[in-house]
């Protein structure tokens, strides 16, 4: 019998698991996929999904007629195929709308501009001198492969990094790029000293740095120019034109700017903790 029971048990934790990823059930919900360890617009707060596009995606849910959300955690570059193959309907993850992404997924109309910026250890003077973006890229341009950028592995800072056709970066071949699973362990890295730079948008590089001591962003020099906007599966322009019709709503009512500055506080410093 106690045997019984724990295949019962150890079959019932398979489930779990696959449960817990296909989440979303056979409830009303708009059933999310997002990457929460991206703060601002996704993380942790305790147990519970907070940021900008879990708030946006709560009042869209409810407001295009569903009963709530439901929020799959998923590393970031599973987050097209789950859209793709329905495991979710939705992608928010501060994604940016790129023209590869496009062949994969229809994005809504976007909600955010962004950029791709650098950090560094503090005692580092590499950049000091720089007055612009072309200047940090002069520099990283020297670098050898010894010099080590980390980024989160999928984003558009490694195809930035690492050289992109389609997003149209060049990228350093002179040095060595390298993916991590979330940005947050590529800074940690970088404290550490296992690597000289990490490259990640702007608003995420900002919190995350202020969370790990030891390290500076570069916040004055951008990049790239990026823009966020949520994913459906392609065709499904049914949820598409509800989101787009709800981005428009909030857009002109004010609530996607009163949801963007009560996690910002206009000077890019972060009012919330990321828990
Ligand atoms: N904006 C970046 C991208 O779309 C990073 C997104 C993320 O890490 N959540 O690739």
């Amino acid at each position: 019998m106690k045997k019984l029971f724990a295949v019962l048990l150890s079959a019932a934790m398979l489930v779990g698991t696959v449960f817990a990823f296909a989440a979303c059930g056979n409830t009303n919900n708009l059933k999310v996929a997002t990457n929460a360890y991206f703060p601002p617009f996704e993380y942790f707060s305790g147990n519970a999904f907070t940021g900008v596009d879990m708030e946006i995606a709560s009042g869209m849910a409810k407001d295009i007629g569903y009963d709530g959300m439901t929020v799959s955690d998923m590393e970031f570059d599973a987050i097209i195929p789950a859209v793709q193959q329905g495991t979710c309907d939705i992608g928010m993850a501060g994604m940016t709308v790129t023209d590869t992404r496009k062949e994969s997924v229809d994005f809504t109309d976007e909600y955010y501009e962004s950029a791709q910026v650098i950090i560094v250890k503090s005692d580092d003077t590499t950049f000091d001198a720089c007055t612009s973006a072309e200047e940090i890229e002069n520099i990283l341009k020297t670098k050898t492969s010894a010099y080590k950028i980390g980024t989160q592995r999928g984003t558009t800072g490694y195809m930035y990094s690492a050289g992109n056709e389609d997003f149209e970066y060049d990228g350093f071949p002179n040095l060595t790029t390298s993916g991590y699973d979330t940005g947050a362990v590529a800074v940690q890295d970088l404290a550490n000293g296992r690597i000289n730079a990490v490259i990640i948008d702007k608003q995420p590089a900002i919190m995350i740095a202020q969370s790990v001591s030891g390290v500076k962003v570069i916040t004055d020099y951008e990049l790239t120019s990026e823009a966020y906007a949520f994913c459906v599966r392609k065709g499904n322009t049914e949820l598409l034109e509800k989101a787009n019709a709800y981005l428009k709503k909030i857009k002109e009512n004010g609530e996607l700017d009163r949801i963007i500055t009560s996690f910002f506080d206009g000077t890019a410093t972060f009012k919330h903790n990321n828990a």
